[in-house]
């Protein structure tokens, strides 16, 4: 194989994998170095595509039809008894997507030219990639410019062993065999919520415990207040303020001992799911030597262009700050591909969209109303419900709303908030509002076709000048 390329990516998640393709289009020589996957095959696509965003919505959508069929259909008229699930199967259709996909990038890269190399990658000095084969054999390559793309894994409670298939991470959670009885989850963020709704909706029953006394404290308060009355009445019996300290098995049973505001509690389950976060990968792939800052948590400290204190090395995705999302990642290997180019290009940080693909999803990007009153931004706020919406009548998806918050002094949008049907498309319609610079004056002029969901971001944008037509509006 060659010894010597324009870059070298480390990683071949979807920050790595869509780097190596956009610099590989750039006409860059490109390799993609990615280590074996857990039960050591050779897999690209990281994180995202095998234990992550596309076996947990394979997950999601497979809970949703039971849960559908199993009581949603009654008003339709459509009565169907006795159903059951086939776990194993759901669990194939999710390992034949993963699989399609991961294959998928095999061909982009072949299709593209990229490169790669099956191996543990490190950086023992600058312009240098020293890759361990699964064989034990070791090959050393150069490079002008090397991408950090190592992503990251879930946090350990370090009073809690993960053991065999009892106490697992979300990895684990994907693969259970069977509907657990009681499931536990550990952590109420967007992992816990999704794993927790899919195995609810088969018929665990489930509990939450979340250390923080606010329910999803970085969405608008009126989203997550409206998410909380509806993931209870699902029966996700979600604790808040119960910090996990112990838990530990006990025969057919996980043990798991909090505290909370009356004292100490005690849940008893089949299964626990520790989803507290997750951590950067950062150990073992750069040499102490390297003038590399890396911060307390494991972080790569970048500027705004993902560049390391050390030229010519670059880090993107999990591995660096802002949040773990696929899609920052792969946005990150694009800005840096491009700017290796010699293009000039540049991310938003401030209007990433965030979802949660709970059902009604959960939805948001730009500022929430607290912090644009925190910033002293004369506000307008415009809120529509899917129950005053045709199309979420006909389809029973009326729960949730549409909230658009704009500057009233100049009626730019600056926050778009969607609990209900499709939230992650429509507020997607707001992160090109504000990213186009449109007023809701702009977006209330533009024909939104009849009937959609969609019509419910028109409506909110119509809110927030008092012109909304399907619902009252506020006396301004
Ligand atoms: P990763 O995808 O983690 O890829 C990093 C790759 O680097 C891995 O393949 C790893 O094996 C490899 N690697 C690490 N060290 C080395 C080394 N030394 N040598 C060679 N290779 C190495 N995000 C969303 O946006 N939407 C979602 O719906 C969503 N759902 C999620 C659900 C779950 C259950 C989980 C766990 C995560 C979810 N995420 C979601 C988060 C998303 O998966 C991550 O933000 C994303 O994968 C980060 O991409 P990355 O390229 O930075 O790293
Ligand atoms: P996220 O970081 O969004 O994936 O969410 C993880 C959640 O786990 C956070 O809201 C944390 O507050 C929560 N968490 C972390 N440690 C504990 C603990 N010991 N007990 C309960 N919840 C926890």
């Amino acid at each position: 194989m060659e010894q010597h390329y324009d870059i070298i990516i480390i990683g071949s998640g979807p920050g790595g994998y869509v780097s190596a393709i956009r610099c590989s289009q750039l006409g860059l020589k490109t390799l993609c170095v990615e280590r074996c996957g857990e039960d050591n095959k050779p897999v690209l696509g990281g994180t995202c595509l095998n234990v992550g965003c596309i076996p947990s919505k394979a997950l999601l959508d497979s809970s949703h039809y039971f849960q559908l069929a199993n009581s949603g259909l009654e008003s339709h008229g459509i009565d169907l008894k006795n159903l059951s699930i086939d776990v194993g199967r759901m669990l194939e259709r999710k390992e034949k997507i993963v699989s399609g996909l991961t294959k998928g990038v095999e061909s982009l890269f072949k299709l593209n030219k990229v490169g790669s190399i099956f191996g543990e990658a490190s950086i023992p000095e600058k312009g240098k990639v020293v890759v361990e084969e699964p064989s034990g054999d070791k090959v050393t390559l150069t490079a002008e410019n090397i991408v950090i793309a190592t992503g990251s894994s879930p946090i350990l409670l370090p009073f809690i062993e993960c053991e065999g298939n009892k106490i697992v991470t979300s990895t684990g959670a994907l693969n259970f065999k069977e509907v657990p009885k009681r499931l536990g989850i550990i952590g109420a963020g967007a992992i816990g919520l999704e794993l927790g709704s899919v195995w609810s909706r088969l018929g665990s029953e489930v509990v939450i415990l979340e250390a923080l006394e606010d329910f999803l404290p970085s969405a608008d308060k009126a989203i997550s207040s409206e998410a909380m009355k509806i993931l209870s009445s699902q029966g996700l019996d979600i604790k808040l303020g119960a910090k996990v300290h112990k838990a530990e098995i006990a025969f057919n049973d996980v043990i798991v001992n909090y505290t909370d505001d009356t004292g100490e509690g005690e849940v008893k389950v089949n299964k626990l799911v520790v989803a507290v976060g997750r951590k950067p990968q950062t150990e073992n792939i750069l040499a102490d030597e390297l003038d590399i800052k890396v911060n307390d948590q494991g972080f790569i400290e970048v500027d705004e262009f993902c560049e390391t204190s050390l030229k010519g090395i670059y880090a993107i995705g999990d591995v660096v700050r802002g949040p773990m999302l696929a899609h920052k990642a792969s946005e990150e290997g694009i800005m840096v591909a491009e700017n290796i180019a010699g293009e000039s290009t540049e991310i938003d940080y401030e209007r990433i969209p965030f979802v949660i693909y709970t059902h009604p999803e959960i939805a948001w990007a730009g500022l929430t109303e607290e912090q644009a009153l925190e910033k002293n931004i004369d506000i307008s706020v415009g809120s529509f419900p899917f129950k005053a919406s045709g199309r979420a009548l006909a389809s029973n998806e009326t729960e949730g709303f549409v909230k658009i918050i704009t500057n009233a002094k100049d009626d730019s949008v600056v926050g778009v908030h969607v609990i209900g049907p499709s939230a992650a498309d429509i507020v997607q319609q707001g992160v090109i509002a504000m990213q186009l610079e449109s007023s809701a004056e702009d977006l209330g002029l533009i024909m939104f076709s009849h009937p959609s969901y969609s019509e419910a971001f028109h409506e909110a944008a119509l809110a927030t000048r008092g012109n909304a037509i399907h619902i009252g509006n506020r006396k301004r």
